[in-house]
C-alpha cells in the first residue's frame, strides 16, 4: 500500500502530492516494539515491564506524526484550497484561497513557474463579474467541491 499519491487540486488543477496514510499500520506496531525491545535492552539489559511504556509512548508519537503529515499535506500548496476546511467553513476556505492567490499575484517570480495557481484557472469576462458580485453572499457558488478521499 503507497504512503502518498499524486493528486490534482480540486481548486487550481494543479498536480500535487498527498498522503494517504492517515494511521498507524501494523509495521508501525511492529517497528515500534522492536524499538522498544532495543531501548530496553541499552537502557537496564534484559527485559523490563518498563519497555511496555517505551513502546505506548513510540506508538503515539508516530501516530501523531502520521496524522499530522496527513493533515499538513491535505492543504494545495500551490493555491491553499483545503478541502477538509472547505467542508466545515467554506467562507473561511474561499479567504485563503483569495488572500494566496493574491499573494501569488504580487509576487513575480510565480509567472512563469511550471506551478502557477493562477494559469489553470478559467477566466472571469466582465459580464460574469457582475453576475458574480450580485450573489457574492453565495461564496460556494464560485468554488470548487472537494476531491474524493
Ligand atoms: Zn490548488
Amino acid at each position: 500500500m503507497a504512503v502518498s499519491e499524486k493528486i490534482y487540486c480540486a481548486f487550481c488543477r494543479l498536480e500535487r502530492r498527498v498522503y494517504t496514510k492517515k494511521n498507524v499500520s501494523w509495521t508501525n506496531v511492529v517497528l515500534a516494539f522492536g524499538c522498544a525491545l532495543v531501548l530496553t535492552f541499552v537502557f537496564w539489559g534484559g527485559v523490563d515491564p518498563r519497555a511496555i511504556l517505551i513502546f505506548v509512548f513510540l506508538l503515539a508519537s508516530a501516530d501523531v506524526f502520521i496524522r499530522i503529515r496527513w493533515r499538513m499535506a491535505l492543504t494545495c500548496p500551490h493555491c491553499g484550497f483545503d478541502p477538509l476546511l472547505y467542508k466545515r467553513d467554506p467562507d473561511e476556505t474561499v479567504k485563503r484561497v483569495k488572500a494566496r492567490l493574491d499573494e501569488v499575484r504580487r509576487s513575480e517570480q510565480y509567472l512563469f513557474q511550471a506551478h502557477n495557481p493562477l494559469s489553470r484557472l478559467p477566466a472571469i469576462h466582465a459580464e460574469e463579474k457582475g453576475a458574480l458580485h450580485q450573489d457574492s453572499n453565495q461564496p460556494s457558488a464560485s468554488a470548487p467541491q472537494s476531491p474524493e478521499a
